[in-house]
């Protein structure tokens, strides 16, 4: 990591992906608004956010793991960790899951796909393995899915990775534009896209010059 780039939360890879300009106005400019979306989002987190630790189907489930990666230079925490210890050895872990809780069903857009990836990538880091699969678990179904950390997501991830990073480091945010993301989106009264892009489609023009 260049010593000069400060941590980012994993979270940042998902708001990158679901609009540059909102992982700009949140990590960069500091703005942050709730809305019924990210309280519902914070009460799905909230019944794994308790670190805690128990068994289940031979797995050990390690609840609110704080995670790290210096290499990549994120940090956070995963709702949940799976994780299954060496039989010859205690003190190792042999293998490891995270699980994302998302509190409705699957969505149209990759960014949740690569937060779990960076925090497998945290996790390898730290217990120096390598992590093929994690889970998403989504609250509104119950069900979980499994998510393969391929080549392509692994090279998905680091480049959204560098990608936020340059983004966040420009002086100005990138311009608002109206998208099917805007529907769900918290900032949206304070970034406005329908009145950038209504301007660029020439509202303030005359429309007829007879
Ligand atoms: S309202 Fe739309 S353009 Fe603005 S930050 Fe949200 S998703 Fe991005």
């Amino acid at each position: 990591m260049h010593p000069e780039a400060r941590p980012l939360p994993l979270s940042a890879l998902n708001h990158y992906l679901y609009c540059e300009r909102r992982a700009y106005l949140i990590h960069a400019e500091r703005v942050f608004v709730d809305n019924e979306h990210t309280l519902l989002g914070n009460l799905a987190h909230a019944a794994v956010d308790t670190p805690g630790y128990e068994h289940r189907a031979g797995w050990e489930l390690l609840r609110a793991l704080p995670l790290f990666s210096d290499t990549l230079g994120l940090s956070g925490k995963a709702d949940l960790v799976e994780i299954r210890r060496d039989p010859t050895d205690s003190a190792r872990i042999a293998e490891a899951r995270p699980v994302e809780y998302k509190k409705g069903p699957a969505r149209r857009w990759a960014n949740d796909h690569v937060q779990l990836c960076a925090q497998a990538l945290c996790l390898e880091e730290m217990f120096g393995l390598r992590i093929d699969a994690g889970l998403i678990f989504h609250v509104a179904s119950a069900l979980r899915t499994e998510v393969a950390f391929d080549d392509a997501l692994r090279a998905l991830t680091v480049a959204t990775l560098s990608n936020l990073r340059s983004q966040i480091s420009n002086p100005t945010a990138p311009p608002a534009q109206l998208k099917p993301q805007c529907d769900g989106c918290s900032l949206r009264g304070i970034c406005m896209p329908e009145a950038t892009t209504v301007r660029r489609a020439g509202l303030f023009e005359p429309r007829d010059y007879a």
